[in-house]
């Protein structure tokens, strides 16, 4: 028999978050936005191809990072556009990005003169980027008026759609700060716009236009602190699953694991789980994390190990060896998890380690 972990895909219940997308989309301030499914990482751990070939014909558009991943897209027969999220990363790559059909993001004045230069034989679509205060990829205030310059003498580049990314939509400070920059630097823009991830998407109505991008909604994942993805109506995707292996009896005054960060405090049932973090569960979750075993929930006890981690059976009696775990997803929220181990589900999905066993279902 192998190891009992497995990670199980509900495709269904990725449908029906792009669903969930969907009406929100439809709700845009000028009409419908249309959607691109964000599947960077693997589909957020999830599995870029089964997940593709779910949402293909569903969603308007796919959004990843690698040229080599939209590749295989158009290999396996997906045709929706594929916007390229950090552009590409070097000339040599034009070549296919055009034949493949790929919009690449653009963020710096190098790579519009790079397509100026690369003689491709049809005009490429591009998604101008700016950074209106996250910091991180896109053109400012300061570097945008060379560029702008650039394009309007541009022979090479096709469509043109702006595009910016927010750094605290699901915060309190919310998308009209950078919203207003945007505006500013791209006043008299008739054209296409992309704004919304799946924070903004679900929050911040007046970012819904143009092309959304959702990405952790599509998982079941919430992007907010403070809302669980249920209240959202959102379907948990990814389910993590495993076995209680064995059981220790603990005295009080006994302590578990590496480093005996738990102590038992009355006479304990510990059970040990097979999973640990090699198979991408955080080692830092601490004790108190919570589990569910025999369908109950519960809490972890001890130091995370590399194949193994402990739960507190103590008021699960019937709970024994041979008992199913759910470490995340269906009845037991990854959101949960991962606020309890100080991080959040897009991490522990992406984390997801190859040596699990993944199905996918419900396509
Ligand atoms: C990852 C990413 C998204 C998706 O973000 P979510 O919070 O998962 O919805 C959207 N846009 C860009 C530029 C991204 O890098």
């Amino acid at each position: 028999m192998p190891r009992p972990i497995r990670a199980t895909i509900d495709l269904g219940a990725l449908k029906h978050n792009l669903a969930v997308a969907r009406q929100h989309a439809d709700q845009g301030v000028a009409g419908p936005a249309r959607l691109f499914a964000v599947i960077k990482a693997n589909a957020y751990g999830h599995g870029m191809l089964p997940v593709a070939q779910a949402l293909a014909g569903l969603t308007d558009g796919f959004a990843l990072l690698d040229l080599s991943e939209a590749a295989k897209l158009r290999e396996a027969g997906i045709r929706e556009p594929i916007l390229l999220l950090e552009g590409f990363f070097q000339p040599e790559d034009l070549e296919a990005v055009a034949e493949l059909g790929i919009i690449p993001a653009v963020h710096r004045l190098e790579q519009l003169e790079a397509i100026e230069a690369a003689g491709l034989p049809v005009k490429l679509p591009v998604f101008i980027k700016f950074n209106t205060g996250m910091h991180r990829l896109g053109f400012t205030a300061q570097t945008w008026p060379a560029a702008q310059a650039f394009l309007a003498r541009s022979r090479a580049i096709g469509p043109v759609t702006y595009m910016t990314h927010f750094a605290e939509a699901d915060g309190a400070r919310g998308v009209d700060w950078q919203l207003e920059r945007f505006r500013a630097w791209t006043a008299g823009w008739q054209g296409e716009v992309s704004l919304a991830n799946s924070a903004a998407l679900l929050r911040h109505k007046e970012a819904v236009q143009g092309w959304a991008r959702p990405g952790i909604l599509l998982y079941g994942g919430s992007p907010f602190a403070e809302v669980s993805a249920e209240e959202l109506g959102l379907k948990p995707v990814m389910t993590l699953e495993s076995e209680i292996l064995a059981v220790q009896d603990v005295a009080p005054g006994e302590r578990v694991g590496y480093g005996g960060i738990f102590e038992a405090t009355r006479p304990s049932r510990i059970g040990i789980v097979a999973c640990g973090y090699a198979d991408g569960y955080p080692r830092h979750a601490p004790p108190g994390t919570p589990i569910l075993v025999d369908g109950r929930p519960t809490v972890t006890a001890g130091r995370v190990s590399m194949d193994m981690l402990f739960c507190d059976l103590t008021d699960l009696p019937q709970a024994g060896v041979g008992s199913p775990v759910t470490l995340w997803g269906k009845g037991m929220p990854a959101d949960a998890v991962a606020a309890a181990a100080g991080t959040i589900s897009y991490e522990l999905f992406c984390a997801l380690a190859p040596r699990v066993p993944v199905r996918w279902i419900g396509n």
